[in-house]
């Protein structure tokens, strides 16, 4: 694989203390990152990337994103939770077949590699077969990121897709210990109290998988399916709680304790309605956050907009209730430094992979990116790094991006991205979606009804110009 030296970067470690260095080398050999300092000798053949300007960090890591539903950009923009279960869960959701699963996925994984996202949880709730599941792997194989398929199927009770043995099956053939492809179970817990998803655990135990599950979300789960998770004993350091927005703080207590983390979906919380962006009960309570896009059904999957939309939902949250007293936030608590953090050793950690990414470090895993675009008027002055990074960088800034040592993204492009191909299996999926569904129904599904607006009487309305110009 050889080597690759990033010269002359701004370093943002994001190792435990968060360190900065300027002006720094990092060498990555192979598979690793071998070497962080001032004007480091690069072995013979080595890649050199000129980093000046720029700011060296860790890849970023998702949490949580549908990817399959990537074949549908942008379709639901004006959905709502209750829109998109209807018209994604019943009805467009159902006809994807195993190469739907596949365009969505590849679309999807190239679409989160090109915004430095280079560790991304497929969570594959579209898995209506062992077919589709074998899609969804084939497509993360096919990319060269890092991912984790997080297996489920929402048109089946976990309980029953968890104990067909061609589930056994392709968890035995598909996931081998391959850094590059991790794997846990997705479902959620509906609260019901006979608890049928213990079954579901039991399996999630036996393999030794974490769960990640929707929880705390308006309308759909609530406390009771956090107080069964807990009173079965199923609520580990590895559980991936989605959303957990809608939650008492009995649940978020029984989060705390048992070591889970929290995957906040700002921008989905915001649009959909799960309930608000719950990062100030979780820093309230000491619980992890990793951050997430959800799904590219409505956002795009890249943690610039999450970083983004996360401070803003924190600190206006505080300021509408600090008014609502009368009185002034003068200091914010939420931090551009702390959710660069949660977006990089956030989700790695709530992953179960910090040992290997989430920082650029000497003997990790090198998983980097490059921010630079010499082009760009947003692109300097860099005064404050982690303000650079979430409220001013974007996608397009995304200069070099490398997975396990293995540059794809160099110079502001993908390496080896077959647009062509990914376009023309994307198209031939929505064409099938379109025939399967009618036109009229694909068109309905993408514009749902506006409630009307009341528009108030305004007290400083004398003018009647209507009448004026009908004489
Ligand atoms: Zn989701």
């Amino acid at each position: 694989m050889g080597a690759v030296i990033f010269r002359n970067a701004l370093v943002l470690t994001m190792d435990d203390t968060h360190t900065v260095l300027p002006g720094t080398d990092v060498l990555i050999v192979d598979e690793r990152i071998a070497e962080i300092g001032v004007g480091l000798t690069a072995p013979e053949g080595a890649q050199e990337i000129d980093a000046t300007g720029g700011i060296l960090m860790p890849g970023m890591v998702d949490t949580h994103r549908h990817m399959w539903q990537t074949a549908m950009r942008g379709y639901g923009a004006d959905w709502t939770l209750t829109q998109y279960f209807v018209w994604y869960y019943l009805e467009s959701g159902r006809h994807f077949r195993p190469e739907d699963i596949h365009a969505g996925n590849v679309l999807a994984a190239w679409e989160a590699l090109d915004a430095g996202v280079t560790t991304t949880v497929d969570w594959s709730h579209g898995l209506q077969t062992t077919q589709h599941a074998d899609a969804a792997a084939d497509a993360l194989g096919a990319v060269p990121g890092r991912f984790v398929l997080a297996y489920g199927n929402i048109q089946q009770g976990p309980w029953e897709w968890s104990a067909a043995p061609e589930f056994r099956d392709f968890v035995s053939r598909r996931i081998t210990g391959n850094d590059l492809l991790g794997f846990q179970m997705a479902f959620d817990v509906t609260g019901d109290p006979t608890f049928p998803e213990k079954a579901a655990f039991e399996v999630a135990r036996d393999l030794g998988v974490p769960v990640t599950t929707h929880a705390g979300v308006w309308g759909a789960t609530n406390d009771d399916g956090i107080r069964l998770m807990h009173e079965h004993g199923f609520m580990t350091p590895q559980t991936v709680y989605v959303h957990a927005a809608t939650l008492a703080p009995d649940s978020y207590h029984r989060i705390a304790a048992t070591g889970g983390s929290v995957s906040v979906s700002t921008e989905s919380e915001q649009s959909a309605g799960q309930g608000y962006p719950p990062t100030w009960a979780l820093r309230e309570h000491g619980i992890p956050v990793s951050l997430s896009m959800d799904t590219s059904v409505w956002w795009s999957g890249d943690l610039f907009s999450a970083m983004r939309t996360t401070l803003g939902a924190d600190r206006s949250r505080m300021h509408m209730q600090a008014h609502e007293r009368n009185e002034t936030v003068t200091h914010v608590h939420l931090r551009a430094e702390q959710v660069v953090d949660w977006a990089t050793r956030g989700g790695s950690r709530a992953l179960g992979l910090d040992d290997r990414i989430g920082s650029v470090q000497t003997g990790k895993k090198a998983d980097v990116v490059l921010l630079k675009n010499d082009a760009s008027p947003v692109m300097f002055p860099i005064l404050n790094p982690y303000g650079h990074v979430a409220f001013q960088a974007q996608r397009g800034d995304v200069h070099t991006v490398v997975v396990n040592g293995r540059i794809v993204k160099q110079d502001g492009r993908l390496v080896g991205f077959d647009a062509a191909k990914v376009r023309g299996d994307v198209e031939r999926t929505v064409e099938h979606l379109i025939a399967v569904m009618g036109p009229e129904a694909w068109e309905k599904g993408m514009n749902p009804d506006v409630p009307e607006t009341k528009v108030t009487d305004n007290p400083y309305t004398y003018t009647d110009w209507d009448a004026g110009s009908a004489q």
